[in-house]
């Protein structure tokens, strides 16, 4: 079976844990495990998953507690699971950015479900870049300009997201060679310009008068912030 991801249970009833451990690893998930919150934040920030499903009433630190300590350096998908009588805390997790929540009690299936119709909203789960009306998505190598994704060559999108990560920077046809090629290509600065307006006709509304990636006349290029 094709790997769908890597999923992280916290929830501190070893009956449930085993229960949608079991069924998320017969659809073909990798999954990890903690009993209580300080354990589960610890496991989501040293080597974060494709989704957490993570229980409100924990030990130690509780979910919501956990999901906002989270939010501050992760924005991983989160599923929370939840009883009847935490409505109030359900929609605190919803607010501090929680994606889904499943009520207790919840049929595995449904839950397997959910959890893939969470990663397909975010799929491919990966690090995004945005500013200026376009957003990339570093894993996926996928670019949107006002939502409209837009096909990139992987050169092209090497330029983009060079540029993105330095935002206002004037970068050189030399850097941009070296960090899009690479040290060992032996090509001509002007091979940048070629790849750059290829670039422009896409991502530009004008690329005659570009707004996003400005030329600095006789240095290089400068993505707008
Ligand atoms: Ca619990």
């Amino acid at each position: 079976m094709a790997r769908q991801g890597s999923v992280l249970i916290v929830e501190d009833e070893e009956a449930i844990r085993d229960l949608v451990a079991f069924h998320l690893e017969a659809a073909g998930f990798q999954v990890r495990q903690a009993s209580d919150g300080v354990d589960g934040l610890r496991l989501a920030l040293e080597e974060p998953p494709d989704l957490l499903l993570l229980d409100l009433m924990l030990p130690g630190l509780d979910g919501v507690a956990l999901l906002r300590a989270l939010r501050r350096e992760s924005r991983v998908p989160v599923i929370m699971l939840t009883a009847r009588t935490e409505e109030a805390d359900r929609v605190r997790g919803l607010e501090l950015g929680a994606d889904d929540y499943v009520g207790k009690p919840f049929s595995p299936r449904e839950l397997v479900a959910r959890v893939k119709a969470v990663l397909r909203r975010t799929d491919p789960p990966g690090e995004r870049l945005a500013a200026g009306g376009v957003e990339i998505d570093l894993s996926a190598h996928r670019c949107f300009v006002d939502g409209v994704e837009r096909e990139l060559t992987l050169t092209e999108f090497g330029i983009l997201r060079t540029l993105m990560e330095r935002p206002g920077q004037v970068l050189t046809r030399e850097l941009l060679l070296e960090k899009v090629w690479g040290f060992d290509y032996y090509g001509d600065a002007r091979t940048v310009d070629v790849h750059m307006r290829h670039l422009r006709e896409k991502v530009e509304a004008e690329p005659s008068r570009p707004r996003l990636i400005e030329t600095v006349r006789g240095v290089g290029y400068r993505f707008r912030t």
